[in-house]
């Protein structure tokens, strides 16, 4: 049987980031992964490269261009005749960044001298690992011995009983909606979270009648009021109608056509749409692991429980990524990854601060915040002092010819720390890394107040919102 230092079983970014962290460190080091891609071959990179993050952006990032040219080519003085969408030239091209990204990975695991064992990983007792081959060796089993074992298996799309999945057909999850083969005319998303509003927005910016539906009364409630308030004036702009307070309570596909009924203020209501997307959240992927009877414990949502440096209930078992819960976000992942890494190497290493998670929405304006909204930092007891600056003041923003949205900054008044930032603007993704780097150095206010912002950026709607925290702005 061969033995390792660390057997990783997931190669999404929580897993293959450990890995290659343990490999550099000098630990001899495996990583299992399952995933065949649409080709039917095995594939690292998990949810975030193959059905993720990755051709959720490559898929907005087109359709963005083709919005970019119809609506706003000739104000830039650009005529574009007749326009029109390939979807299936689209569509390659997404599949090309994802192959690109994954052999990537691959190249990386290479280059690090991680062993890839390509097949569905079983935790056994005394940190033992049965792999159940892919490929050539289909079916055929194999098991490793491991000083430490790494659970990085992930999520899978959460399931709605009223709305069964049938990728192939009309009602699809996230993974299906990432591939239709023509442009819906009508289409209907349940669930107007992250995930919600970024297949709506490709899918609105392709031609589709998009409507979301949302259960809850607000949309985004982890952001302030008047944040996602201005979010859905701006949406409804677009043509994305988001009905909310509205939770489905049965679906029916008949002839190609779906019907959704939904309740909305106490009164029955219904729908028919060609598509229908399912995006009501994500739950751990702990299937066929054998946790339980190994004594790995999961909490009553079905998340394996860890401590703060994600050490599982089984000494020696350590669990990072979405299979933990929290924020269901890559980069999270991955720092649980370098973490647990550097941990089992022996070296020293802080839990992860999850206040100081950057979390963003790529729809178009771009949503993006980092630490505490002020309700929430009024919450927990902070008093605060908040600064907006509207990216319509931005020469930048005008320059680009987009200037919906703006930035707040939130402070705390007796010590002018910074406690968080929400931004609605255009690349408000790339403006939120300063935000957590001063929010890692415990910056204040005037620290952002203070510091040179090149001109003409974008991050300059982030210095003037923190000027004006103190009042002091000078281009609103
Ligand atoms: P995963 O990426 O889910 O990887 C787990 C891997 O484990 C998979 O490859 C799986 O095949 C493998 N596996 C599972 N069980 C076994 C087993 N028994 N044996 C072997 N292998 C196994 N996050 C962001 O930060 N930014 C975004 O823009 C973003 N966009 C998203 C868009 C969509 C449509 C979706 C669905 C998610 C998006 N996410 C985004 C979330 C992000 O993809 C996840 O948070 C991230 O992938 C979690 O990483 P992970 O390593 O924990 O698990
Ligand atoms: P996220 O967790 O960000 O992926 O968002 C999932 C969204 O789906 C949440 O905002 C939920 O409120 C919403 N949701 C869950 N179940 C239903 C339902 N039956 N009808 C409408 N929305 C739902």
């Amino acid at each position: 049987m061969e033995k390792y230092d660390v057997v990783v079983i997931g190669a999404g970014p929580g897993g293959y980031v450990a890995a290659i962290r343990c490999a550099q460190l000098g630990l001899s080091t495996a990583c299992v992964e399952s995933w065949l891609n649409v080709r039917g071959r095995p594939a690292l990179g998990g949810t975030c490269l193959n059905v993720g993050c990755i051709p959720s952006k490559a898929l907005l990032d087109s359709s963005h261009l083709y919005m970019e040219l119809r609506r706003h080519g000739a104000e830039h003085g650009i005529q574009a005749q007749d326009v029109t969408v390939d979807l299936g030239r689209m569509m390659e091209r997404k599949n090309k960044v994802v192959d690109d990204l994954t052999r990537g990975v691959a190249g990386l695991f290479r280059k690090h001298g991680v062993q890839w064992l390509r097949g569905h990983g079983r935790l056994l007792p005394e940190r033992r690992v049965e792999v159940t081959l892919l490929g050539e060796q289909a079916g055929e089993q194999i098991q490793v011995q491991a000083e430490h074992v790494i659970i990085a298996t992930g999520s899978v799309p959460g399931a709605l009983p009223e709305a069964p999945v049938n990728n192939d057909l009309q009602v699809v999850d996230s993974t299906g909606a990432l591939a239709f083969d023509a442009v819906p005319e009508n289409l209907a998303i349940i669930g107007a979270g992250v995930i919600g509003l970024e297949l709506g927005s490709v899918w609105n910016r392709l031609g589709s009648k998009v409507v979301l539906l949302e259960a809850l009364p607000r949309l985004l409630p982890m952001l302030d009021d008047a944040v996602s308030g201005a979010l859905s004036k701006l949406f409804k702009n677009q043509g994305l109608e988001v009905l909310l307070g509205a939770r489905v309570s049965a679906t029916r596909t008949k002839k190609r056509r779906v019907t959704v009924n939904y309740e909305q203020q106490g009164e029955s209501k219904s729908l028919e749409v060609d598509r229908l997307i399912v995006a009501v959240g994500r739950r751990a992927n702990t299937a066929g692991l054998g946790l339980q009877e190994c004594g790995v414990n999961l909490d009553a949502h079905g998340y394996i429980k860890v401590d703060r440096h994600c050490r599982s209930s089984l000494p020696g078992v350590y669990a990072l990524g979405d299979v933990i819960g929290g924020p269901m976000l890559a980069h999270k992942a991955s720092k649980e990854g370098t973490m647990v890494a550097e941990l089992i190497a022996g070296k020293r290493h802080s839990p992860v601060n999850y206040d100081r998670v950057p979390w963003v929405i790529y729809t178009w304006p771009e949503i993006a915040w980092a630490g505490l909204t002020e309700e929430q930092a009024e919450e927990r007891g902070h008093r605060c002092r908040s600064g907006r600056f509207p990216f319509r003041a931005s020469g930048r923003a005008r320059a680009m010819g987009s200037w919906d949205g703006f930035v707040k900054v939130v402070g705390e008044v007796e010590t002018d720390r910074l406690l968080g930032v929400q931004a609605v603007g255009p690349n408000v993704s790339e403006l939120i890394a300063e935000v957590v780097l001063a929010l890692e150095f415990e910056a204040s206010t005037e620290d952002l107040a203070r510091t040179i912002h090149a001109h003409p950026t974008l991050s300059e709607a982030l210095h003037e919102a923190a000027l004006a925290v103190s009042g002091r702005a000078l281009h609103a």
